[in-house]
């Protein structure tokens, strides 16, 4: 509850008031509807897993199936299972990254120790889908971040180039430092987001290609999460990218070294 006192203010001071109140007003019912459609699209993404899970368990209990049959319904069932576990993963992830008592824990280290770590956690994914990962690194430059979410924004970032490149083209991840600017950018030879898609692909579940985002495995959310740890570090990030030829992500941190 708050008062305002009324009397003795001109017409200018009350119209001015009433202006503040009018935007205010506007802002509630703007994040009314923001919310509004955040739990509609957390509704839809979960129902769908959810719907193929219950779907493909009445067809696996029925009788007269064969061993391999009701196998190939139980890996639809854990997959399904997979994409809803990674999807209230990133949600929590999300959540906890809105909650003001988040905080980063920044130190010093040397990228290439940081992506060594990454090229092994990733690596195996590029190679059994026949693609390649170059990365090129000074040893001797270091970051102060924390070095947990720069491992998740740089891992999220490979995920999405593999995901959206085909068979045989390469991924290049390259650092490079300016007195204290570090430039890290990784560039896919994928199939590129177009020019109007652009600027909402860090938006909370915002895909190009729903259809073929859900056969990826993808759930909207990674680019979304990948913003607010870069706001979170005070850091910049800008895309690039060509239908076709590929996309490039440039993360500019700007470090205390
Ligand atoms: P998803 O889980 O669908 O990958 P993201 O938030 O990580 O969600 O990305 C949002 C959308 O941006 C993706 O669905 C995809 O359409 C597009 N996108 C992201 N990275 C790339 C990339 N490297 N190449 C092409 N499209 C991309």
């Amino acid at each position: 509850n708050f008062s305002i006192q009324l009397e003795n203010k001109s017409n200018d001071e009350l119209g001015e008031l009433a202006e503040s109140i009018q935007l205010l007003s506007n802002e509630l019912n703007h994040l009314k509807t923001e919310r509004n459609e955040f739990l509609a699209s957390i509704s839809h993404e979960l129902r769908t897993p959810l719907t193929y899970i219950k779907g493909y368990a009445e067809v696996a209990k029925r009788e007269h199936l064969s061993l391999d049959e009701r196998l190939d319904y139980l890996i639809v069932i854990t997959e399904e299972a997979t994409k809803l576990t990674t999807l209230v993963t990133e949600l929590m992830e999300l959540a906890q990254l809105d909650n003001n008592t988040f905080t980063i824990q920044k130190e010093m280290f040397y990228v290439s120790d940081s992506l060594k770590k990454i090229s092994q956690k990733i690596l195996p994914a590029f190679k059994q889908e026949a693609k390649k990962l170059l990365i090129i690194c000074p040893e001797n430059i270091q970051i102060y971040a924390d070095p947990i979410r720069f491992e998740q924004i740089i891992l999220n970032l490979l995920e999405n180039a593999r995901k959206y490149s085909s068979k045989g083209t390469i991924t290049t991840t390259e650092i490079s430092k300016k007195d204290t600017e570090i430039k890290i950018s990784i560039h896919d030879k994928g199939k590129g987001i177009p020019d109007n898609d652009i600027p909402f692909i860090f938006e909370r579940f915002y895909r190009v290609d729903k259809s073929r985002s859900r056969e990826l495995g993808g759930t909207g959310l990674g680019l979304s999460i990948v913003k607010e740890l870069i706001d979170a570090h005070n850091w910049q990030i800008e895309v690039s990218s060509e239908i076709n030829k590929g996309t490039t992500f440039t993360i500019i941190a700007r470090g205390e070294s």
